[in-house]
């Protein structure tokens, strides 16, 4: 009868759970060494503008265990959940100021920014800021990823951050638009510099409907003065059709996929695009 049945799929329940909360355990654990061994890698995406050119990358974080790398997605959930996201945060910003700073000894690479990822729970944790004004000697040459998701819970605490953001220098993405649960206001309270069109929206512009939508986001973003990322692009097709709606600035496997640091460089040295 039902209540034995109850009790048979809470027993299921159970044992999903603890497989889940053990393998989130072990994977914890690992990421402790982890930092502790400096097992982690920060690879760079190229940005390119209209015309094709470089002038940007994303740092994106790559865990190698035993010689096998490990995507974020599997570990920046766990990592963000156990605080241990606050550690790796400091990695990822130590490492893109080195980056950038190495970038200024390169005619090729002195003018390509950096910009980085920084986790909710990192936004607002006191230490960002001070870590921030570590690095602000590059500030013009490194940016900042956040998503919505900063702007729900405290609307004056995130204003104020922002503004001691720009006021070390750095610029602002606003990473993933349209995937949260914020709305449009956002874009006009919030000062942001850029804002990055989620892959899920590029993916779509084929469609007239899709079209359309991605179209208004990037007018409503020129009318309030934000700049507009497109992520994900990896078509030509999809490039020309961003291009005559005017998006200024563009990511994807169509330039080229995150790469190791050294593979980056020779990427840029022998970069030639078709357009
Ligand atoms: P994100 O910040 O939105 O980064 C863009 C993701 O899209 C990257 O995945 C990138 O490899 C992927 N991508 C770029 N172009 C294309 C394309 O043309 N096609 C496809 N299919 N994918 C494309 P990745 O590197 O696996 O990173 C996933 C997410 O993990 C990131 O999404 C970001 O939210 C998080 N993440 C990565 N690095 C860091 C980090 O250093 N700190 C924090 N807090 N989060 C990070
Ligand atoms: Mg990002
Ligand atoms: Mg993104
Ligand atoms: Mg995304």
């Amino acid at each position: 009868e039902s209540k034995s049945r109850g009790k048979n799929s809470v027993t299921f329940f159970d044992d999903m759970l603890e497989v889940k909360v053990k393998k989130e355990f072990i994977i914890k654990n690992d990421l402790v060494k982890a930092l502790e061994k400096n097992d982690f890698s920060l690879y760079l995406q190229p940005k390119v503008d209209m015309t094709g050119k470089i002038v940007g990358c994303e740092g994106l974080i790559r865990w190698i265990k035993n010689n096998q790398i490990i995507p974020p997605n599997e570990f920046i959930p766990i990592a963000e959940k156990s605080g241990l996201i606050l550690k790796i945060g400091e990695w990822v910003m130590k490492k893109s100021f080195d980056i950038v700073k190495e970038f200024q000894n390169d005619e090729d690479l002195k003018n390509i920014k950096l910009s980085f990822n920084v986790s909710p729970l990192q936004f607002k944790c006191e230490n960002f800021l001070f870590n921030l004004e570590k690095i602000k000697e590059f500030a013009n040459m490194l940016e900042i990823e956040i998503t919505e998701s900063v702007f729900i819970e405290d609307k004056k605490k995130a204003k104020e951050i922002i503004e001691k953001i720009h006021n070390l220098g750095f610029k602002i993405n606003l990473d993933d638009f349209g995937t949260g649960y914020s709305s449009l206001s956002v874009l006009k309270e919030f000062d942001i510099d850029y804002l990055k069109i989620d892959k899920a929206f590029i993916d779509d512009i084929m469609s007239e409907n899709g079209m359309v939508f991605v179209k208004t986001i990037v007018n409503m973003s020129k009318s309030l003065s934000i700049k507009t990322v497109a992520e994900g692009v990896e078509s030509k097709e999809q490039f020309n059709i961003l291009k005559n709606i005017g998006v200024d600035v563009y990511q994807g496997y169509l330039f080229s996929k995150p790469l190791p640091k050294e593979e980056f460089i020779k990427f840029v040295k022998s970069y030639t695009f078709n357009l």
